[in-house]
C-alpha cells in the first residue's frame, strides 16, 4: 500500500514526463482528483514544476481508461487473456524458437516493471529481444559513453550547471524539453551575470533566447564542429598533459583524425566559429548538455564521443562546475540503462557479449538460458515482425505505430503479426488497436516503484489513487505471465520491493566487474524503507549519500584510462535533392508529452499549440505562395503528412521542421513519424529522426 508521507494524506511522487525528474507533491481529494505541487524537497526541482508537471492533476481520472482485458476485441477475464499470451509465447518459441518473440518495452516504465520484463526474456524466454522506445531517445549516448569510459556513465549533476562558467547547449531544447532544468540555469545565470550560454541547434528555439550565442550550424555537422574544437584545444596549448597522460587511450588518433576534417561544413561563420572557440577555450568551468539533436543521427555515437574528446583532452570531466552530461528525455530512460531494459545490454551495466557476465547473472537469476549476443534493436525488431520472423510481440507502455520512424510500415507490420499483446491504459492508441490482447495497465499516480532522472537520482514514483476497473501493474503482469510460462518460483514477487530488493542485489554482483552501477546498498531495505525511499543518486556509498565519478581520474575500460576516439564528420544519410530539397527535423513541443496519451487530456496544456504545424523559413513559404496558416502537404519517400505552414525565420534556408506529437486520435493526417526514414546509426541503432528529406506543397483540396 502506498505510504502517505504527512497527516494531510499528501503522497511524495516524481513527475511521469521528462528526465528532470522532478518532485511532486500530490494529494487526492478523496473523489479521484488530486492537486500537485512541486515538491521543495526534492533534490531536482526544489519545488519547482513546469507547465506539463503542474498539470497533472487534470490527467487523472477514468476518461477513455481501458479497465478490463480484451481478447479480439471482446471483453475477457484476466487468465483468459493472461494464459492465451502465456500459451501463445511459448508455442512460437517452441516451434520457431526464443528469437521469434519480442517485448517492446518503454522509458516511461518504472524500473521494477523494466527489471521484471528484462528478466524474463533474457534469462527466461532466451532471447535478447528485448527494446525501448528509449532507443530513440538516447542509444547514442549509451555507445558514446561506453566507448569512452567502458560503461554508460553519466558523469554530470544538475549542480554543475548552477556551478558553470559556460554551459553549451548542443542539440537541446532545454526551455521546452527539460523546463525545470531550464530555469535553474535561467536563475543560476541571474545570480552570476558572468556564466555565458552557447546554444548549438540548426533551428532556434526557446533555449536561444537565453544563448549568449547561439550557433546555427549545419544539420548533422556537430562532429566537424567539435573537431575543430580540439586541434584549437591542442594549438593553443590546452591540453591537460598530465591527465591524458594517467587517464586517456588514443590521444594521438583523435587529434589527428580531427586535423584532417573540415569545419567549413557547419557553415557557421568565421565569426560565429571564432567566437564559440574562445569561449570554451577560454573557460575553465565548461558543461557540455546535449541531447536529441545529437542523439537523433546516423552518426549520433560519433557526435557524443567529439563532446566526450573535448572534455577527455582538457581534463574538463568528474569535478564540481564542468564535463559532459547528457540529459535523457524520458522519466525513466536511465533506469531502463541500469536493468539493461535495451537488446544490447544485459543487467545492471553488465555486458550481454562477455561470458563471465553472463554466467553471473545466469547464476543470480537460476536462469535456465541467456542469449549470448545482442538483440533486435528497435528498427530492426519492427523490421523482423514486418519480415514474419518476429512471430509473437509483446508492446509496453508505448505506442510504436505512430512514434517509430517510417510509422506507417511500423503499423502495418504490427497489423500483419501473427500474435500482439499490448499493455496500456487505453485502448485508443494507435498501437492498442492493433492487438490481439489488450492489457489494461496502472499508470501514474497509479503505482508503485522507482525512476532515476538524468542525473543518477533514484526517486519513489507512489500509488495514491486506487486502480482503476482491472487495471494492474506492468510487474505484476509480467510476472503472472512468468509464471504461466512455467518459472513459478522466480516470477513470485508479491511487491514492487521485492523487485527492487533483487535489483539491488545483483548490482553488487556487477560491482564485483567493476562495474559503476552499485546500489546494493539499497538491497536489504523493508518494505517500510522502500515504501519511505528519499531520493538518491547512485554510486551510493555504505551510508547511502551518492558520490561523483571520474574526478579521480579512473575509468571503467579494461585499462582503467577513458578513450579518445578518431572521428570524421559523415552527413546525414538522406540526401536533399530536386525531388526532396527540404531537410526535415522533428522534435517536442513545450507543452506536449510523446503521443498525448496523458497531456491531450488537459485543455490547459492544449492550448498553448493546439494543433499541428510546419516550421518554414518565410523566404521558402515565399517560393511556395504560402500565407502564413495555409494547410501544406509534406510528402518523404516514406510517408505523407498534411500540416498548418507557420513562416519563421526559426529554421533556416530548406529546412522544416514539425512537433511529433500528434496521432490517429487528435490529427489522423499529421503523424510526422510517418515522414521519417528508417536509418540508424550504425553503432547505437538510433534512428535519424532530424534529418529526413521532404517535399512540401501548398495542399489543394480539389
Ligand atoms: Fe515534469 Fe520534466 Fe516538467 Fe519536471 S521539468 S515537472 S519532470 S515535465
Amino acid at each position: 500500500a502506498p505510504v502517505a508521507q504527512s497527516n494531510d494524506c499528501t503522497f511524495r511522487t516524481t513527475c511521469p514526463y521528462c528526465g528532470v525528474g522532478c518532485g511532486v507533491l500530490a494529494t487526492p481529494d478523496g473523489q479521484g482528483g488530486i492537486t500537485v505541487k512541486g515538491d521543495p524537497a526534492h533534490p531536482a526541482n526544489k519545488g519547482r514544476l513546469c507547465s506539463k508537471g503542474s498539470s497533472l492533476a487534470e490527467t487523472v481520472g477514468l476518461d477513455g481508461r481501458l479497465l478490463h482485458p480484451v481478447i479480439d476485441g471482446a471483453r475477457s477475464t484476466w487468465d483468459e487473456a493472461l494464459d492465451l499470451t502465456a500459451q501463445k509465447f511459448r508455442e512460437t518459441i517452441a516451434e520457431h524458437g526464443p528469437d521469434s518473440v519480442a517485448f517492446y518495452v518503454s522509458g516511461q516504465l518504472l524500473t521494477e516493471d523494466y527489471y521484471v520484463a528484462n528478466k524474463l526474456m533474457k534469462g527466461f524466454i532466451g532471447s535478447a529481444n528485448i527494446d525501448t522506445n528509449s532507443r530513440l531517445c538516447m542509444a547514442s549516448t549509451v555507445a558514446g559513453h561506453r566507448r569512452a569510459f567502458g560503461t554508460d556513465t553519466v558523469p554530470g549533476m544538475y549542480e554543475d550547471l548552477e556551478q558553470a562558467d559556460l554551459i553549451v547547449l548542443v542539440g537541446s531544447n532545454l526551455a521546452w524539453c527539460h523546463p525545470v532544468l531550464y530555469q535553474r540555469v535561467v536563475a543560476a545565470k541571474q545570480d552570476r551575470p558572468g556564466m555565458k550560454v552557447i546554444n548549438i541547434d540548426p533551428r532556434r528555439t526557446a533555449t536561444s533566447d537565453l544563448a549568449d550565442l547561439h550557433l546555427m550550424l549545419e544539420p548533422g555537422s556537430d562532429v566537424a564542429l567539435f573537431n575543430r574544437l580540439l586541434v584549437e584545444i591542442v594549438d593553443r596549448g590546452l591540453v591537460d598533459e598530465a591527465f591524458v597522460s594517467d587517464s586517456v587511450d588514443g590521444f594521438d588518433k583523435a587529434v589527428e583524425a580531427a586535423r584532417a576534417d573540415d569545419a567549413a561544413v557547419t557553415g557557421l561563420s568565421d565569426e560565429d566559429l571564432t567566437a564559440f572557440l574562445e569561449m570554451w577555450t577560454g573557460t575553465e568551468k565548461v558543461v557540455t548538455v546535449f541531447s536529441q539533436g545529437v542523439n537523433q543521427s546516423t552518426s549520433g555515437s560519433d557526435k557524443v564521443n567529439s563532446i566526450l574528446n573535448c572534455h577527455l583532452a582538457t581534463g574538463r570531466i568528474g569535478k564540481p562546475g564542468l564535463g559532459p552530461f547528457s540529459v535523457t528525455g524520458q522519466p525513466n530512460a536511465m533506469g531502463g540503462r541500469e536493468v539493461g531494459g535495451l537488446a544490447n545490454m544485459l543487467a545492471c551495466h553488465l555486458d550481454i557479449e562477455n561470458a563471465e557476465h553472463r554466467a553471473a547473472v545466469r547464476k543470480f537469476w537460476d536462469a535456465p538460458a541467456m542469449p549470448e549476443a545482442a538483440g533486435a534493436k528497435a528498427v530492426d525488431m519492427f523490421q523482423r515482425v514486418a519480415d514474419g520472423k518476429i512471430k509473437a510481440l509483446w508492446v509496453i507502455c508505448t505506442n510504436p505505430a505512430v512514434s517509430m520512424p517510417d510509422a506507417d510500415a511500423v503499423r502495418d507490420a504490427i497489423a500483419g503479426c501473427d500474435f500482439v499483446v499490448v499493455s496500456d491504459m487505453f485502448a485508443t492508441t494507435d498501437t492498442a488497436k492493433l492487438a490481439d490482447v489488450l492489457l489494461p495497465a496502472t499508470g501514474w499516480g497509479e503505482k508503485d516503484g522507482t525512476v532515476t532522472n538524468s542525473e543518477r537520482c533514484i526517486s519513489r514514483q507512489r500509488g495514491l489513487l486506487p486502480a482503476p476497473g482491472e487495471a494492474r501493474h506492468d510487474w505484476d503482469i509480467l510476472s503472472d505471465v512468468g509464471r504461466r510460462m512455467g518459472w513459478t518460483k522466480e516470477f513470485d514477487y508479491q511487491t514492487p520491493a521485492e523487485v527492487f530488493r533483487e535489483y539491488a542485489a545483483l548490482s553488487g554482483v556487477a560491482a564485483g566487474f567493476g562495474r559503476d552501477f552499485d546500489i546494493s546498498a539499497l538491497s536489504d531495505l523493508e518494505d517500510a524503507d522502500y515504501d519511505g525511499l528519499e531520493p538518491v543518486r547512485w554510486p551510493i556509498n555504505a551510508v547511502r549519500t551518492g558520490g561523483r565519478f571520474f574526478g579521480d581520474g579512473k575509468f571503467f575500460t579494461d585499462t582503467g584510462k577513458a578513450k579518445m576516439l578518431p572521428l570524421t564528420h559523415r552527413a546525414p544519410a538522406a540526401k536533399t535533392g530536386p525531388k526532396y530539397p527540404f531537410r526535415f527535423n522533428t522534435g517536442r513541443i513545450r507543452d506536449q508529452w510523446h503521443t498525448m496519451t496523458r497531456t491531450a487530456l488537459s485543455g490547459r496544456l492544449s492550448q498553448h499549440l493546439a494543433e499541428p504545424f510546419l516550421e518554414i523559413h518565410p523566404e521558402d513559404a515565399a517560393e511556395l505562395g504560402l500565407k502564413p496558416a495555409d494547410l501544406v502537404t509534406v510528402e518523404s519517400p516514406q510517408g505523407r503528412a498534411l500540416l498548418r505552414a507557420l513562416p519563421t525565420d526559426r529554421v533556416g534556408r530548406k529546412q522544416v521542421f514539425a512537433p511529433m506529437h500528434w496521432t490517429s486520435e487528435y490529427a489522423s493526417a499529421a503523424r510526422i513519424d510517418a515522414l521519417v526514414r528508417a536509418e540508424v546509426d550504425p553503432v547505437s541503432g538510433q534512428p535519424e529522426s532530424k534529418a529526413s528529406v521532404v517535399k512540401v506543397t501548398r495542399f489543394n483540396a480539389a
